[in-house]
């Protein structure tokens, strides 16, 4: 009988690194955690250090074997869920990073993406990739260390540097150098890859001069991707067998496998993506088409995904800026005291307006005041508007995917809010259904890596029961009437600034 028993997680986000050892049941034995720098060398530039991270992410996974007292050959594999995007060029002789790692909010290749559209090349790309030509996905910002980096297009050239997202990154530190890896997600949003073909697409790479030797080979997201030789494991080598895009790894560990489910991440920003099959839906709604984590190499899945910048962030600018609220769990049952926000709406249009409206000039907007409208009703508006933001992503997925979503489910910081998943049901009209863990990213990524290890199927990986479902029950008319002046709030929000 065997001993490894246990998968070690690693949910390596934007703000920190995560390391959470899961059973065999996929239930959490212990979790560790540890922030790392953000680095913003220019207004709009954020970078992260690839060894700070790699460091942090070392910290944790020591950490948690020591908390949850499990000897490293206890760990039958490792998984890895990761922020998406952010890059990292490195020389494959020395190991050593030739730039920090460009994170996807960057904006210094806005520009770039600007000269490309008015080439007219965004409909063509978009037709490969299933994304938008923007400065977030990866391609423009690998352009930028390769014409900034002195040296580094000579030293692409000559085969000696490799790129990589940041599960890339973790795989060739985790295998000691010997694996240069990627999954199908975390490639499908580079800007670099073909959906349909699944491969690296030579006129992309020619469009931003990235030579091919530096991609890393993609893999299937569940299966043997590379063996972990650290140090802390001694002589033992659990393989990788999990690996996943965050948002991917969510939608993954939500169970939402077939074609119609969804799943919501209420974070800083939210992000709705459904699982649409093995159809490839192209939007026209401004929404992304994305590869779902595969669990075959032959039989790609796709899903919509539809990102809002502003969620808890609202929640946080109420409790910080405002200094309305003590804390962000508060906000639901100040919410839910009153019976409506008396016409009062906030658009958290705090950065523009993310999927569907893709408006950069809309800003905050509170309307319908009056002189009744106090901290309660701000707070509501506050809260309704997170749910208003997802309605407008769902009717946009449906303008593209006629299949009416049939339940929601939601997981991040903001879905422990019970007033906001009631009023989610609500206004969708569909029930939000709530995981007794919100930790569907790293679960995810570790039941990637179970079902490769025969531990589980997809079917019951995809059993799994809520821990609450919160059922519509708001009255049509009025639904239609929240709606409609939600619609006229969005409007006033939009366009704001001149440039
Ligand atoms: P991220 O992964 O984007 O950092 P998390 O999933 O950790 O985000 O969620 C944190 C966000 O959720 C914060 O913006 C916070 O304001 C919000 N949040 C946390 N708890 C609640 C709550 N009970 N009600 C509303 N918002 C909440």
């Amino acid at each position: 009988m065997t001993t490894a028993t246990t998968i070690l997680a690693l949910d390596q986000g934007t703000t920190s690194s995560r390391a959470i050892l899961f059973d065999r049941d996929l239930h959490i034995i212990a979790s560790a955690q540890q922030e790392f720098p953000q680095l913003y060398p220019q207004p709009g530039w954020v970078e992260h250090d690839p060894e700070v991270l790699w460091q942090s992410q070392c910290a944790v996974m020591s950490d948690v074997l020591a908390r949850a007292d499990c000897p490293p050959t206890r760990v039958a594999a490792l998984a890895i869920a990761n922020q998406r995007e952010t890059v990292v060029v490195w020389n494959r002789h020395t190991g050593q990073p030739v730039y920090n790692a460009i994170v996807w909010q960057c904006r210094r290749s806005a520009d770039a993406c600007g000269a490309l559209k008015a080439r007219g090349l965004e409909d063509s790309i978009r037709a490969k990739t299933g994304l938008l030509l923007d400065a977030y996905l990866s391609a423009t910002k690998l352009q930028w260390i390769l014409d900034h980096v002195p040296g580094a297009r000579d030293d692409a050239r000559r085969g000696d540097l490799l790129c990589g997202t940041i599960d890339s990154w973790l795989l060739w530190k985790l295998s000691g150098g010997a694996t240069h890896a990627t999954d199908y997600t975390n490639a499908s949003r580079t800007l670099l890859f073909n959906i349909h073909t699944l491969r690296w697409d030579p006129d992309l790479l020619a469009l931003f001069d990235i030579p091919a030797a530096m991609l890393p080979q993609v893999v299937p997201s569940s299966g043997l991707a590379a063996e972990c030789r650290l140090p802390v494991f001694g002589t033992h080598h659990p393989p990788v067998l999990g690996i996943a895009g965050d948002q991917q790894a969510a939608l993954f560990g939500q169970g939402a496998i077939e074609p119609g489910q969804a799943k919501n991440t209420y974070g800083t920003g939210c992000f709705l993506l459904m699982n649409t099959g093995p159809k490839a839906v192209l939007s026209h709604q401004g929404l992304l088409t994305t590869l779902t984590a595969q669990t075959r190499p032959d039989a790609p899945h796709y899903a919509l995904e539809g990102s809002m910048f502003i969620a808890g962030a609202a929640i946080q600018w109420l409790r910080d800026e405002l200094r309305i609220l003590d804390n962000a769990a508060d906000s639901s049952a100040i919410a839910a005291a009153i019976s409506n926000t008396g016409g009062v709406y906030l658009v958290p249009a705090f950065a523009g307006l993310g999927a569907p409206h893709w408006d950069m000039y809309a800003r905050g907007t509170l309307v319908g005041l009056t002189r009744g409208t106090g901290r309660p009703q701000i707070i509501r508006a506050t809260l309704e508007a997170i749910a208003y933001q997802c309605v407008d992503v769902v009717d946009a997925m449906l303008a593209d995917y006629p299949h009416p979503i049939t339940v929601l489910r939601a997981d991040g910081g903001a879905a422990a809010n019970d007033f906001l998943m009631q009023f989610q049901a609500d206004v969708l009209d569909c029930p939000v259904e709530r995981p007794a863990s919100m930790e569907s990213t790293a679960l995810g990524a570790a039941a990637l890596a179970a079902l490769a290890l025969g531990w589980h199927t997809l079917d019951s990986l995809a059993a799994r029961p809520p821990a609450r479902v919160f059922s519509p029950a708001m009255e049509s008319d009025h639904r239609r009437r929240l709606l409609a002046g939600w619609r006229k709030a969005v409007a006033r929000a939009a366009k704001w600034m001149d440039s």
